[in-house]
């Protein structure tokens, strides 16, 4: 099989946005509204719809067979309003992944945002991944490194402010990509810096402080190939010898996608990460959606330079698909179940 384990929920139904821009509107009139959930009015064929021409053409096109899906990232807006607002909108955005999952079993699996909020407590983050997991069959979790949106001002991922999380995600064994959301911070652009350095931010917080050997279960994927972790792999490692970081530890917890958007990129990560850590993706329909004007080929087509990376038909199968089901058990099962 060829599974992609980054693809977000970017085409939604307009009713979804009119939905958001109605609750943001409500709490820039008062910061404290706590609002209700409500429901958003999308019909089975609004979804069917919103997904047939984009990432299920794509998926066809491409010749993957299952997109793990989660809700648009830069629309998780972690920053906007408080508490309520994210639990809010995070239930509804889960509840449009499990629907278009429902009506693509075989092409979709399904991974949440949580609502996380600057300066809350993770209670409702928890809440909302043993609901997402245990009663709507999610198979892992997006988890937003800087709910502030640009800012880092919370604490980072190895205080104890996160442990609630990662203890839960080890209790129902799923991993989380550690991907943030869109910055409200000027000094940044949301696809292009923000995200690329919060995937080595990400990487630099489990090194520097080895807090993930305390968790053996506990597993993250660094989305956009890692950011800037592969191509300066020798910076971090010999940064590791110099203060008696572990390293190689790092091996058992750390994964890397393959949105990279060029060969010589994936090359390199091929060459540098070692294979049982690298994992599909091509974070399709995302941030770059055109086609390179010298490959004649869609950017954000990964799977062509994997096919051309010249991995061993061994390392391929591992990367399109046994690592995958290694680092998500809950979609290895549902295959399992299913096969
Ligand atoms: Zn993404």
């Amino acid at each position: 099989m060829i599974i992609d384990c980054h693809g977000h929920y970017t085409t939604l139904p307009p009713a979804v946005g009119e939905w958001r821009d109605a609750q943001v509107a409500a709490v820039e009139r008062d910061p404290d509204h706590v609002g209700e959930k409500g429901t958003i009015d999308v019909s089975d064929d609004q979804i069917r719809e919103s997904v047939e021409g984009a990432q299920l053409k794509l998926q066809r096109e491409r010749g993957a067979d299952l997109t793990i899906f989660s809700p648009r990232a830069s629309w998780m807006g972690h920053h906007i309003g408080n508490e309520h607002t994210s639990q809010h909108w995070s239930q509804h955005q889960n509840e449009l992944i499990r629907r278009v999952c429902d009506l693509y079993p075989s092409n979709f699996a399904p991974v949440c945002q949580l609502p996380q909020s600057p300066g809350a407590g993770l209670d409702a983050a928890v809440a909302e991944l043993e609901r997402c997991v245990g009663e709507m069959g999610f198979v892992g979790c997006n988890v937003n490194p800087d709910p502030t949106g640009g800012f880092w001002t919370g604490p980072p991922l190895w205080d104890r402010y996160w442990w609630p999380l990662w203890e839960t995600m080890c209790a129902l064994d799923v991993p989380a990509m550690i991907h943030v959301s869109a910055t409200c911070n000027e000094n940044f652009h949301t696809t292009g810096s923000h995200y690329l350095g919060a995937d080595t931010t990400a990487f630099m917080q489990a090194l520097t402080s080895g807090f993930m050997s305390d968790f053996p279960g506990l597993r993250w994927i660094i989305p956009h190939g890692g950011g800037a972790v592969p191509y300066h792999w020798g910076r971090f490692k010999g940064m590791a010898e110099d203060n008696g970081w572990d390293f190689a530890g790092l091996g058992d917890h750390l994964f890397y996608d393959t949105c990279v958007y060029h060969q010589p990129g994936i090359d390199l990560l091929v060459d540098v990460v070692p294979v049982e850590n690298i994992l599909f993706g091509s974070e399709m329909v995302g941030a770059v959606r055109g086609i390179d004007p010298v490959s004649g080929h869609h950017y954000d087509d990964t799977k062509r330079y994997l096919d051309r990376a010249g991995l061993t038909d061994e390392d391929r199968a591992a990367i399109y698909d046994g690592n995958i089901r290694r680092v998500y058990p809950r979609l290895a099962a549902q295959l399992e179940a299913d096969a």
